[in-house]
């Protein structure tokens, strides 16, 4: 295989989420696996995406593939390979479909060279994949491979990440660019009802939200010493690390952050100041620039806080072409700033050599938050809302997709206008100066995700959708 690539996540034991979500939805999540396997016997599923690492859809599925494989069904991971011109095609649907950029100006020959890449993916693929198995796809990169699979005999399923609630000329255009290629899988997936193109048969429409892992690097509790100690390390706050900043390893073994950041600062905050938290890939759409103006101009000057803007490092997620260009805007603007804002403010980015040191990091970072913000533009889902929330924290978020699904009445703050700047500086400010509100956001946030977003929802409804697509009807 030259193209496609296997990603091993380690097994993960199910029954650890039994005292996280109690004992009768445990019992639901292994009868659900059992009928599974009585139904699929030794089918297996095969979930396809276009990078390991790096954004939300990795982040699910290093944690999603681990259990239902400890669960006793088939289930495997690959990923694509495509060059950069792919993904600037890829890019360019991907911001099409949240209603930006130009995907309408894709050319005939970069349409040709999307289809290519993806033919080329198809063959080795369709040499693992055996009929009757199941293919999930995942996104605009995987998209033109539901023709080709389903014609080697596979139930294909394409989940779309992405959406947007309302449609615009961008997203038409992305929509019909994909058109042909989504219309060839057997049922689709969505996060959200709105996202779904009118013209795909809705009887085959599953809406699934994503979901996060209590135990994974990144959500796995952490006291305050450890958190310290991984920020000292890495090099996001003053002052030294004091102890080990470990964490436990999807195999159970014993982790430590040792590797460092990148960190642009003129000043550290010290370990008790107030720091205000974005972690996101740095993608226009993720507004990390307006987080930082709205910060410097709304913030600095009127509290004591920080800003932390936190991302990968910009090589390292292959399908984002844009990460650098995107860092490179930030940290230009970074440098415009008055001193004593610009002295508030750090730009981030961690490392992504070991995806679990990388969360690990990440679980530090959000747990030391005062708040975290999610400010996007638009949004899919948004992660790392159900991340901050999970940890406690009282998060600030756009009311955009899917983060209007997760802060609900009382367990966060929704900005009705991402965009407006003074907004945003003043939900920050008024939530500095409540620290009991703060408190009562966070443990009402951690109760919600408990409650509507651990992977095991997740996984029966993806039983589900398995179950009605041999049955044959498809339904929802
Ligand atoms: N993330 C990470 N390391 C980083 C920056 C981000 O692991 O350096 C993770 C983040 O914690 C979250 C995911 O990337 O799990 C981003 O998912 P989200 O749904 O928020 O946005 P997406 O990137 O899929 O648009």
């Amino acid at each position: 295989m030259d193209l496609v690539h296997p990603v091993p996540p380690p097994r993960r034991p199910a029954e650890q989420l039994e005292p996280v979500i109690g004992a009768a939805r445990y019992a639901r999540l292994r009868s659900a696996a059992n009928e599974f396997k009585a139904a699929f016997g030794d089918r297996t599923v095969w979930n396809v995406n276009s990078t390991a690492a790096g954004g939300g859809v990795a982040e699910m599925l290093q944690v999603l593939v681990g259990y239902v494989e400890d669960l006793g069904i088939a289930i495997r991971w690959l990923v694509i390979h495509g060059d950069a011109d792919f993904f600037a095609v890829t890019k360019r649907l991907h911001n099409g479909i949240h209603g930006y950029g130009d995907a309408a100006a894709i050319d005939p020959a970069e349409a040709d060279h999307y289809r290519s890449v993806l033919l080329a993916n198809a063959a080795e693929l369709r040499q693992l994949v055996r009929p009757g198995d199941i293919v999930l796809l995942h996104d605009p990169q995987t998209a033109g491979l539901a023709g080709p699979l389903a014609d080697a005999g596979a139930l294909v399923v394409w989940r779309s990440h992405i959406g947007a609630d309302t449609a615009s000329e961008a997203s038409e255009a992305a929509w019909e660019f994909l058109r042909p290629h989504v219309s060839a899988a057997h049922a689709w997936v969505f996060s959200r009802r709105s996202y779904v193109p009118a013209w795909l048969d809705s009887s085959r429409v599953w809406i699934i939200p994503p979901s996060i892992d209590p135990f994974s690097a990144k959500n796995q509790e952490m006291d305050s010493g450890t958190a310290h100690a991984i920020l000292a390390t890495i090099g996001l706050i003053d002052g030294k690390a004091g102890s080990a900043g470990r964490f436990v390893r999807r195999d159970g073994i014993l982790g430590e952050v040792t590797r460092p950041a990148s960190v642009i600062a003129d000043d550290l905050p010290g370990p008790g100041d107030d720091v205000l938290v974005q972690v996101s890939r740095w993608d226009r759409l993720k507004d990390m620039a307006g987080v930082m103006h709205g910060f410097a101009r709304y913030v600095a000057s009127r509290r004591d806080c920080h800003l932390s803007l936190v991302g990968p490092a910009v090589t390292d997620v292959a399908d984002d072409p844009e990460g650098a260009v995107v860092y490179r805007e930030c940290l230009a603007q970074w440098r415009t700033l008055p001193a004593p804002a610009r002295s508030r403010i750090m730009l981030v980015t961690l490392p992504l050599d070991d995806v679990e040191e990388n969360a690990a990091m990440v679980n530090a970072v959000q747990r030391h938050a005062s708040i975290v913000t999610q400010k996007s533009l638009a949004e899919g889902f948004g992660l790392t809302v159900a991340e901050a929330m999970w940890k406690g924290r009282p998060v600030i978020g756009s009311a955009v997709g899917g983060i209007n699904d997760q802060i609900a009445p009382g367990t966060g703050v929704l900005l009705p206008e991402p965009a407006d700047l003074r907004g945003f500086g003043l939900a920050v400010r008024e939530l500095l100066d409540d620290p009991p509100r703060r408190n009562r956001l966070g443990e009402s946030a951690h109760a919600y995700v408990r409650q509507n977003f651990v992977g095991d929802f997740h996984l029966l409804r993806y039983a589900a959708l398995f179950s009605a697509l041999r049955a044959g009807d498809g339904q929802r």
